[in-house]
């Protein structure tokens, strides 16, 4: 008897490889049957209302309010009440609320984590490990600077604005909520917050965070409701606009801001080269490619969904590129092994299937990982196209799926112009062991973030943002305070 035959008389041997469930308990979640809007400290009730679901299984998780124009004054009125006392309180006291905010994400991080995922559809272990963790990590790095704002900007005088109005998407609901509140507050700001109409959950529940702390009423307000309450916060008496989202969206509340003086940041679109040199550790790069596509299911402003690959690892890399996304493993989001998650929503799927069918038409080669996707809910399994043309709407539009399109290119010269060739400039990857080779691509890269040998990393203090259609103004590190701050001579 061999020593697995003699093992496996006490515990069987596994026949293969595959994992076994390991579903995260929703248990820690206690939803209400329905939330109304956070203004002044106080939830108040709104005349309508619609159904949140869970994109793993369709299912309705709770109902929530949708503000209308009244509403949405009247959250305005609240944070002008409470800016005088939140902008000329000490620095040093609004560290102390933001540090509160933290720890009590911190404390309360896997609830947050199990909402993020039941609500949005991203696999647990990303809301887990990457999501909650970065939103505090924010809260943390600006409670820091609070009290510190005149060392920030040395031989300025920093004034807080007044009143944000901040709108965010559906693909980061908890992390763009801390992109947003946590500079604006350590500047003295007080805020209206809209979250995205498909996942507003993990919002309304940071409204508890907020009594936790004990934060002054009506310094924070959260409404929630579909892109006419975005619009209503757009025109209403706010001093800043803060938004993050489409491309298009962002368009028209430019246009309908130009003449006014409320100031305007957008964070959009994107649709990001991920570069490949025939010198990279190529085990490395398909690990980055992976990440860069995939993650969040490819919901990512900044995902890298044009692969870039020098001619001479062409083949290699695809090979290796197809072997490692049959490893992924694509389902029920509270798994704890799930690589690949739900999609956002149903119309979000749509656009998805779209976009694919026009790169079959055009003439693309697809590829999907072999995987059993769930009956119910939103799926779209891993896939890559190959032979594209960097005409096809596949290598021109952002997809927000999980969809790579997979290009050509001989040399670092053609890298840069192919790279350059879109109407967007949020972020860009590259692969080479040359760091002069990295050095001469950044100079070049039309994009506000350029990775090199890795991809999506993010830090509280290092600024993001784009060029082009991806928008203007930076989020995160010092530059992300900036724009909540009126700064005089
Ligand atoms: P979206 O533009 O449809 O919606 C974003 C938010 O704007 C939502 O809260 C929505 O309700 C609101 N909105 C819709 N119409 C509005 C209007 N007319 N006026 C005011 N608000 C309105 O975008 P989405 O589908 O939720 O998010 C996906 C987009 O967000 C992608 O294009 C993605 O690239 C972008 N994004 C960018 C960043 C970044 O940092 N650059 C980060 C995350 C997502």
């Amino acid at each position: 008897m061999t020593d697995v035959e003699k093992r496996s008389d006490r515990s069987p041997v596994p026949q293969d490889w595959t994992y076994a469930p390991a579903p995260e308990s929703t248990e820690i979640v206690e939803l209400r049957e329905r939330y109304g809007l956070y203004v002044g400290g106080e939830w108040l009730d709104a005349k309508e209302r619609y159904t949140t679901l869970s994109p793993r299984d369709e299912s309705p998780l709770a109902e929530v309010a949708q503000a209308s124009e009244a509403d949405v004054r009247n959250a305005v009125a609240a944070a002008h009440d409470a800016f005088g006392t939140w902008s000329t309180i000490a620095g040093s006291e609004r560290s102390k609320y933001l540090f509160r905010i933290a720890r009590i994400l911190a404390e309360r991080a896997r609830e947050f984590a199990v909402l993020e995922s039941l609500n949005g559809g991203k696999p647990i272990k990303e809301s887990r490990d990457v999501d909650v963790p970065l939103a505090a990590a924010h809260f943390f790095y600006y409670a820091g600077w609070a009290d510190k704002l005149e060392y920030a900007f040395p031989n300025r005088t920093p004034k807080a604005l007044g009143v944000a109005g901040q709108i965010i998407p559906w693909n980061f609901p908890l992390l763009m909520l801390a992109w947003k509140i946590a500079p604006a507050l350590a500047a003295g700001n007080t805020v209206v917050l809209k979250p995205a109409e498909t996942t507003p959950l993990t919002a309304l529940l940071f409204c508890d965070v907020l009594r936790q702390a004990e934060l002054p009423a009506g310094v924070v307000n959260i409404i929630t409701g579909d892109g006419s309450t975005g619009a209503a916060l757009v025109d209403s008496e706010v001093d800043k606009i803060a938004f993050t989202g489409s491309t298009e969206v962002g368009k028209a509340i430019q246009r309908r801001l130009a003449g006014t003086d409320k100031r305007l940041t957008l964070e959009l679109g994107g649709k990001a080269a991920n570069i490949v040199f025939d010198d990279c550790a190529l085990d490395q790069a398909v690990e980055g490619i992976i990440n860069g596509i995939y993650f969040n299911q490819g919901h990512v402003c900044c995902a890298g969904s044009r692969l870039f690959v020098q001619e001479s690892i062409y083949e290699p890399l695809v090979e290796k590129l197809k072997k490692r996304m049959a490893t992924l493993r694509v389902g029920d989001p509270l798994d704890k092994n799930t690589d690949v998650g739900a999609i956002n929503s149903r119309e979000q799927l749509d656009r998805i299937e779209e976009l694919v069918a026009a790169g079959k038409d055009e003439g693309a080669e697809m590829y999907q990982a072999p995987c059993r996707l769930p009956e119910r809910g939103y799926w779209f399994a891993p896939t890559i196209f190959t032979n594209v043309a960097q005409s096809y709407r596949i290598a021109q539009e952002e997809i927000f799926g999980p969809v790579l399109s997979v290009l050509t290119f001989r040399t670092p010269d053609e890298a840069i112009e192919k790279a350059n060739n879109t109407p967007y400039g949020l972020s860009a990857g590259v692969w080479t062991e040359k760091g002069s080779r990295i050095l001469w691509m950044a100079e070049r890269l039309r994009a506000g973030v350029v990775w090199a040998n890795t991809f999506n990393r993010f830090d509280p203090a290092s600024p993001f943002g784009g060029y082009k259609e991806s928008g203007f103004g930076r989020e995160g590190g010092l530059h992300g305070m900036e724009p909540y701050l009126e700064l005089t001579a």
